[in-house]
């Protein structure tokens, strides 16, 4: 079988410079389940309380995402508010309800439990460590984690990188990690720790990758207007380990191509609030940005020799 993903499955405020939404559908395992389904099957592991949404879970079954293992429990579901600040790399916390996501610990399907690809959101480092042991023989396992579990749940987290393929987090939070303020340096130490290849988010500044093999950057797709950076992590991840998994096989190139098709996606989810621009975009508007990122970073070669 294809894509697991086991995260948050949420209801967001957010404010940005450009307005409020106010509850609407979000979650890191959200925003990655209809990223991937481009791409390949995604099977979403998560909770949900009593208030979710009928309506939600349908566009997600309708979509061909399996929600089998989308879990309802007594409770309300997991509520992040958050706001931006003028500069759109920067966000505040404002409160974070658990509810029904405080105590989740999933049990995958027998079939989840054979899935090619892993995708842990962010989550415990205990928690996602394991829900990695439940996975029979997985081609690639990735994680996402973030500062508050860099800081307070270390062992766990060391754990889970011995096991990793493929580990992301943004700029802060590399350097938090590896105690290094440059980013190189953070790199090469964080594949130290285990992963194969890291991938560090630095929101409008893109994507620093870095593997054995060496180091790839791309830049964000340049837009005129962002209306909400949120989820586009996620969104990120998801066009990733979809185009992984759609190829069946990884090596560096196919990991340079993936690392594209997370930006493209990510670039459309932060054009509206929650996920109203993913939610009703195309493939051809896919393949368009495709194109357009390959031009936009294409110099066409003409390097200089010099005479001397
Ligand atoms: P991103 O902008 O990619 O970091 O993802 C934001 C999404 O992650 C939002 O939809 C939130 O509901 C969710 N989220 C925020 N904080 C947490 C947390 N501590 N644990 C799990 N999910 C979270």
């Amino acid at each position: 079988m294809g894509i697991v993903v086991v995260g948050s499955v949420a209801y967001d405020t957010v404010e940005t410079a450009t307005g409020r939404r106010d509850d609407a559908l979000g979650g890191a395992a959200t925003f990655f389940s209809v990223a991937a389904r481009f791409f390949a099957p995604v099977s979403m592991v998560g909770v949900v309380g009593k208030d979710f949404q009928k309506e939600h879970e349908q566009m997600l079954h309708d979509r061909g995402i399996d929600v089998r293992a989308l879990e309802h429990a007594d409770g309300k579901t997991f509520h992040w508010h958050g706001r931006y600040h003028e500069d759109m790399n920067r966000r505040d916390t404002i409160s974070l309800a658990l509810n029904v996501f405080d105590g989740f610990n999933p049990t995958l399907l027998p079939d989840q439990q054979r899935c090619d690809y892993l995708f842990l959101a962010n989550i415990s480092p205990e928690l996602q460590y394991r829900v990695a042991t439940q996975v029979k023989s997985p081609k690639l396992v990735a994680a996402d984690t973030m500062d508050f579990w860099i800081q307070n749940a270390r062992p766990h987290l060391t754990r889970l990188l011995e096991r990793l393929d493929i580990l992301t987090v943004n700029d802060e939070e590399a350097r938090m990690l590896s105690g290094e303020h440059n980013l190189v340096k953070a790199g090469r130490a964080i594949l130290k720790m285990g992963p194969k290849s890291l991938l560090v988010k630095r929101g409008e500044y893109g994507v620093l990758q870095f593997s054995k093999e060496g180091m790839f950057a791309v830049p964000a797709y340049p837009l005129e207007e962002v209306v909400d950076p949120t989820g586009a992590g996620d969104t990120f991840a998801g066009g990733l380990m979809g185009f992984l998994a759609r190829q069946g096989r990884i090596n560096e190139s196919i990991l340079r191509t993936a690392v594209v098709y997370g930006t493209v996606m990510a670039s459309y989810t932060v054009e509206n609030f929650s996920m109203d621009r993913l939610l009703e975009l195309t493939w051809e508007e896919i393949d368009h940005r495709y194109r357009a990122f390959i031009e936009l970073t294409d110099s066409h070669s003409n390097r200089w020799n010099s005479p001397s």
